[in-house]
């Protein structure tokens, strides 16, 4: 597969060729196309695999750039991996006009967040604590929440985030599209695969 096979915008592949991304890797191949195609997916892949563009792009071929609202979230274990999320989807984004993406993480002042958050961010790039922080404080809303993934989900289960990303859940609409990245498939991460996806596609590679 070329890049050039697969339903991306224009914006989109040339930021890519920017990125020095020649062609895409065995996740990015397998599972743009399914995310694309509004199927939940489950894809088991390491870190250095390309997941996180193999998610990305899905998330900003999806967004309506005229609408302010938050339309995508992303949850990461760590704030190191939030930000670092964050800074690659906004080189993908690079030529697209209107997307706004914000992580959102401990640690930082909740203050500069919710300043950001009122500017209208279509995608959230969140640890699930301050994720939750801001849904209680109802400085972001999930009501327009299409997409969520879970990065690193084994992780987050292994933090002890479970509950958290459940509450997460719980608050965004039944309709979404749910995807889970996970290096392994403990038992943990299947129940809640059952519990919150829907006949999902499961990727190896
Ligand atoms: P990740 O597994 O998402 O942490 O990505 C690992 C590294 O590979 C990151 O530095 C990406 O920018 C890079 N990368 C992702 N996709 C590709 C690709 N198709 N070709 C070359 N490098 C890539």
């Amino acid at each position: 597969t070329k890049f050039d096979d697969l339903q991306i915008n224009e914006n989109i592949k040339k930021a890519i060729a920017e990125m020095g991304f020649e062609e895409p890797s065995p996740i990015q191949s397998q599972s743009i196309p399914v995310i694309l195609s509004g199927k939940d997916v489950i894809g088991q892949a390491q870190t250095g695999t390309g997941k996180t563009a193999a998610f990305s792009i899905p998330i900003l071929e999806s967004i309506d750039p005229n609408n302010r609202s938050l339309q995508a979230v992303v949850l990461c274990p760590t704030r190191e991996l939030a930000i670092q999320v964050s800074k690659e989807i906004r080189k993908l984004a690079k030529y697209m006009h209107g997307i706004k993406t914000l992580p959102i993480y401990g640690g930082q002042p909740i203050d500069r967040q919710i300043k950001s958050l009122k500017s209208g961010v279509q995608v959230v790039i969140g640890t699930p604590g301050r994720t939750i922080d801001h849904i209680n404080r109802k400085t972001i809303k999930m009501d327009n929440v299409r997409m969520v993934i879970l990065d690193e989900a084994d992780e987050m289960l292994d933090m002890g985030f479970r509950e958290d990303i459940e509450m997460i859940l719980s608050k965004t609409p039944e309709d979404r599209q749910t995807t889970f990245f996970s290096a392994t498939m403990p038992k943990g991460i299947l129940d809640l695969t059952k519990k919150y996806q829907k006949d999902p596609e499961h990727i190896k590679v």
